[in-house]
């Protein structure tokens, strides 16, 4: 077997299938945690085709970090975990509110057990707990600081055979052959201030990616992991995917209910028959613009979503046209990430928010949130100010040599690799002797950003952020450096060379749509079902309204969900 990934190859897989009108119990539309949806419809006993727009499997989850957020899972009792399910509901109803239905909470933490053991029973997949990865809000009531989040072990990639070419490469993985779980990233990311960490970590990877290679195994972590696992499981169910084929509409009888789908392949248009319905799992509008400025913000930059390119809001402009209701379109997994290089995307950083010696400023030279903060609520913090008139015009994370030769930056930069030209060439990275010329480089008043250095330092010293609560949560503390006291979060900025790095408002795909009941039934806006449609993942309103309660919980809602439609449709036969 080959280990070199070429371009995607296939168009249908299994390879070699016509592609033609057709008719199936259950259509699924987009092959990211759709791929959950249609395993287990056909556990259920039902025939089931994936549509997939992009020549490739996997969508956004195939690019993701792979982290699933698992409450009072069988996962974290195993790995000896103390979870309940009641403490659970507990934090999702305060971290909720009602920014969605309380049923939406209920239902997703009633069928989770069974459908981690559906992925177990059907995937390659083996999953772990990460323990400590806190909870987003692990001080709200039910909030967990030992977290709930879960990751699949690395998982040899190289069984999905002459079908690796298909599956859609990542982000998140580093250059050289080393699966990294998010549990390695934090060690890894400390490896020179806490060696007896991070050095096991490399070693044990190291060893598995090389090794791994001359055994002719690819180990791959994180979202390549999990949707390699998804993948590798329709792929032995024998469930029919086609790539390079957009859902172009959705086809209803008499009574509204929906009983297939039109798609166009290759320029030419099918009609697909859905005798049970259909599962729209076509993630969000993250890369449609003008949905992004009307229903967000004006101020977003054009494609600065880290999500898959092909999820252009297709599904929700759909279900809208047969009828349903749209909720939460205002929202989007948030994330502040390194501003891109000419053509390329954003750069992901997450620790890097949190690590001490390091702080970030807006155009005035002025601190404006929690910098520690979790991704989404940061964001959401951005475009509050921009509601309330104060906007974040520029985002610049500033930090000292003693923060550059202790910490990875933005994956690529290791501690004391000096910051590429090209960043500095292409603008989006200063560095200076002293604090008042780094000001003026990045064009922010030096007074002011003089006056906030000094604050942000006297606080330091003490361990203290009285204007935003840095290093306050549990959160805040996972990503900071324990060798640092009293505050894992904050060091003062105290001798140069200094460095600012230029920022956007990034996210991981948007997270309003098309709104669904707790079986991932789509309604109208009256509340009223449309039959034999679903939606799940990021085409669906967030169940958790407004809020990330922790690592993952983008990708299993749409996996739990995509086992609650699944079984929904099994009972419900609509076309005879
Ligand atoms: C860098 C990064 C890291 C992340 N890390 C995590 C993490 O660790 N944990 C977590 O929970 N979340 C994470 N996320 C977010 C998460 O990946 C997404 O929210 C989630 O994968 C969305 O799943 P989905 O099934 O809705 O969409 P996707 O996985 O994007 O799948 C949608 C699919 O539908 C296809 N499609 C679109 N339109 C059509 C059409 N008209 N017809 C047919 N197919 C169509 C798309 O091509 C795509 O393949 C991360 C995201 C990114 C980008």
């Amino acid at each position: 077997m080959s280990l070199t990934v070429t371009d995607s190859t296939h168009t249908t897989i299994p390879a070699g299938l016509t592609i033609a009108d057709t008719e199936v119990d259950l259509l699924v539309v987009g092959s990211g945690t759709g791929l959950g949806a249609a395993l287990a419809a056909h556990e259920q006993g039902l025939s089931v085709l994936v549509i997939e727009k992009s020549s490739y499997v996997g969508g956004s989850t195939a690019r993701s970090g792979g982290a699933l957020w698992l409450p009072a899972s069988p996962v974290i009792e195993e790995c000896g975990g103390l979870d309940t399910a009641q403490r659970a509901s507990t934090y999702l109803d305060a971290v909720v509110g009602d920014s969605a239905p309380q049923d939406r909470s209920t239902a997703y933490l009633r069928h989770l057990p069974a459908t981690v053991d559906m992925l177990r029973r059907t995937t390659p997949m083996k999953l772990f707990w990460a323990k400590e990865y806190s909870d987003y809000h692990p001080e709200a009531p039910g909030g967990s600081a030992a977290g709930r989040t879960c990751e699949c072990r690395p998982l040899n990639t190289a069984i999905l055979g002459e079908y690796l070419a298909d599956l859609r490469p990542g982000v998140m993985e580093v250059s050289i052959p080393m699966p990294t779980t998010g549990a390695d990233y934090r060690w890894l990311n400390l490896m020179s201030r806490i060696p007896r960490k991070g050095l096991p970590t490399v070693i044990k990877r190291l060893a598995q990616g090389l090794g791994g290679l001359a055994l002719g195994r690819r180990y791959a972590a994180g979202g390549q992991a999990l949707a390699a696992g998804l993948f590798a499981g329709a792929i032995r169910a024998g469930i029919t995917i086609w790539l390079d084929t957009a859902l172009t509409g959705l086809v209803t009888d008499d009574g509204g209910q929906v009983t297939g789908a039109t798609v166009v392949h290759a320029d030419a248009a099918f009609t697909i028959t859905a005798r049970h319905g259909v599962v729209l799992a076509a993630g969000g509008f993250d890369h449609h613009m003008d949905m992004r400025w009307k229903f967000q913000s004006e101020s977003l930059g054009r494609n600065l979503s880290l999500g898959a390119r092909s999820n252009t809001g297709d599904a929700i402009r759909m279900g809208q046209e047969v009828g349903a209701g749209i909720a939460l379109m205002d929202q989007s997994w948030w994330f502040p990430a390194v501003a891109p290089l000419p053509g390329a995307a954003p750069a992901v950083m997450l620790a890097e928010r949190s690590l001490p010696g390091s702080f970030i400023v807006d155009q005035n030279g002025r601190r404006f949130a929690n910098e520690s903060a979790d991704y989404m609520s940061f964001g959401q913090r951005v475009l509050e100010l921009e509601a309330a008139g104060t906007p974040v015009e520029s985002m610049w994370i500033v930090f000292d040599q003693q923060y550059r030769n202790s910490y990875v930056f933005a994956a690529e930069l290791f501690p004391r690799m000096p910051i590429p030209q090209r960043w500095y060439d292409a603008g989006i990275a200063f560095r200076a002797d002293n604090l008042t010329d780094l000001a003026t480089q990045i064009n922010v008043p030096a007074g002011t950003f003089r006056a906030t250095v000094d604050r942000f330092n006297e606080n330091a010293f003490a361990g203290e952020d009285p204007d935003f609560g840095r290093g306050r949560s549990a959160y805040d503390r996972y990503y900071g450096d324990p060798t640092i006291t009293p505050s894992p979060n904050l060091r003062p900025l105290l001798s140069g060379p200094f460095y600012a790095v230029k920022m956007v408002l990034s996210d991981l795909g948007t997270c309003g749509g098309l709104l669904a009941d707790s079986h991932a039934r789509v309604l109208r806006e009256d509340g009223t079902v449309i039959d034999g449609l679903y939606a799940i993942g990021n085409t669906a309103a967030n169940a958790f309204g407004r809020t990330y309660p922790g690592a993952g919980a983008t990708i299993a809602q749409g996996l739990v969900f995509g086992h609650i439609a699944a079984h929904h449709a099994a009972q419900s036969r609509l076309v005879a």
